[in-house]
């Protein structure tokens, strides 16, 4: 397999498509309905798995959504989603610098309504102008919801929508009633009453699969229609991609799975990426792509390819990686002078780069768009920061913390990350507190109620 692209030098991409949600709303499950759709309808080959996202060419969204999506009417090529639902790749969503995803899907179960996650995807998604669908999901669970196998597109089918977006209507208003009383800002208030004016809402049920030829005719059309000038795309020109994961592959060593937006990468290219201290510059040592499930018994699961062309994912293996960023910039050097790769890859990073104080608490986090959005929320209740960096909470981060000189800075805040074992321990010993956890608004209150503790205990 290859993926050398072999268009007109000015092509349009597939939009990029980014899932997100509040945890168990069903983003997985609405994934793997739409690539399980995409399998039964088209043929196996079709829709191609890369690093980290599914890409569904035009011909089977066009198969699944039937008489919706008519192929002669659209110029781009497919969607490409996203495979890591949730926060870890929504929150590399930025809007410096180039966003990763082109268009988002909010998943919100219609039983559950609005919940933190869905909040705060809304508040990233609106901060980087991401236009994005609501899948109301779970309809098959609601009462009169008459699912009708053989055509999902019924006469009634507008009354049902009504019904279902309606129920929605009544959760948001629910929790709207609550918000200010929680803490949320104004303007999230008023964006989320502004919201549902404005927004699509597709009802559908990742379990049955309705809906989901509704949802898939409505990212196209609007992607079609609203962002086909931003598609345009040189395929020969040097690759401009986002780190999703940088990971240890057996084999390998380090390597960043990384979603390419524009441009080709090959796999002799020089390559520039965002490093937790200064752009790293390194060479490709290779291109991977995962194999057909049925080779990889006898075979790695990877294969080799020696160019990818805008957009798909792929995993670069590469020296020196060690101090890659998710969410960070990398960018291919290829008839540029390096000096100026080096600069716009630096600016990238500034762009994002947190103040940081002489005292005050350490923050870590898993990508550098969910540092940026954490450092925005701590300075909203004007909370220094010492220490900002993407991560696991280690050892040395508990040294950092140490050093404080008011109890109520020797702490950590973790978004999305985890503890490494020897940090545990050290903070015990060294009366250092740590907080972790995946919703941001929820650990700063965690951190605020350890400080009226520590207030309380001090009168
Ligand atoms: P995620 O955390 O948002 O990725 O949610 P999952 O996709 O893991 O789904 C959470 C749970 O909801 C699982 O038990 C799913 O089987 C269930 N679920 C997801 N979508 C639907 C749906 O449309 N209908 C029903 N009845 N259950 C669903």
């Amino acid at each position: 397999m290859s993926n050398t692209d072999t268009r007109d030098p000015t092509s349009l991409r597939t939009p990029i498509v980014a899932v997100l949600g509040h945890v168990d709303h069903g983003k997985t499950s609405l994934l793997d309905k739409i690539r399980g759709s995409a399998v039964i309808e088209g043929e196996a080959g079709a829709i191609t798995q890369h690093i980290g996202a599914t890409a569904v060419p035009l011909d089977i969204i066009s198969t699944i959504a039937g008489d919706l999506v008519d192929p002669d009417d659209f110029d781009l090529p497919g969607l490409l989603f996203i495979d890591t639902p949730g926060h870890h790749s929504f929150t590399t969503l930025r809007s410096r610098g180039g966003a990763l995803a082109d268009i988002a899907i909010l998943v919100v179960d219609v039983n559950d309504g609005f919940q933190p996650q869905t909040l705060e995807a809304l508040e990233i998604l609106s901060r980087s102008q991401t236009p994005f669908i609501v899948a109301a999901n779970k309809i098959d669970t609601v009462p009169g919801w008459n699912v009708n196998e053989d055509s999902p597109i019924n006469d009634t089918y507008e009354a049902q929508s009504d019904r279902v977006r309606s129920r929605l209507d009544e959760k948001l208003y629910e929790i709207i009633g609550n918000l200010s009383d929680e803490g949320f800002s104004a303007d999230l208030y008023w964006r989320v009453q502004n919201f549902q004016r404005n927004v699509g809402v597709v009802p559908v049920s990742a379990m049955t699969g309705e809906g989901v030829p509704d949802l898939l005719t409505v990212m196209m059309g609007l992607s079609q229609r609203y962002m086909k000038e931003e598609m345009e795309i040189d395929v020969t020109g040097p690759g401009v991609g986002t780190v999703l994961e940088v990971k240890d592959e057996k084999g390998f060593g380090t390597t960043i799975d990384t979603v390419l937006y524009d441009g080709t990468i090959r796999a002799d290219d020089q390559i520039v990426i965002g490093g937790k201290n200064e752009p790293i510059v390194t060479d490709v040592r290779a291109l991977l792509q995962p194999r057909p499930l049925a080779e990889i018994r006898t075979e790695s699961r990877f294969e080799k390819v020696d160019e990818v062309s805008a957009a798909s994912g792929i995993k670069v293996a590469a020296p020196d990686l060690a101090d890659a960023m998710a969410g960070a910039p990398v960018r291919v050097v290829r008839d540029r002078p390096l000096e100026d790769v080096v600069g716009e890859v630096r600016a990238e990073l500034a762009d994002i780069a947190v103040d940081t104080e002489e005292q005050g608490v350490v923050v870590k986090a898993d990508t550098l768009g969910s540092l940026e959005a954490m450092a925005d929320a701590l300075d909203e209740v004007e909370l220094p920061i010492v220490r900002a960096e993407v991560g696991d909470i280690a050892p040395r981060d508990v040294s950092v913390a140490s050093t404080a000189e008011e109890p109520k800075q020797r702490v950590i805040l973790g978004f999305n990350v985890d503890v490494l074992g020897d940090a545990e321990q050290r903070a015990k010993n060294d009366d250092v507190r740590i907080f972790t956890d995946e919703v941001i608004y929820q650990l700063i209150e965690e951190y605020e109620e350890f400080v009226d503790e520590l207030e309380r205990a001090q009168q």
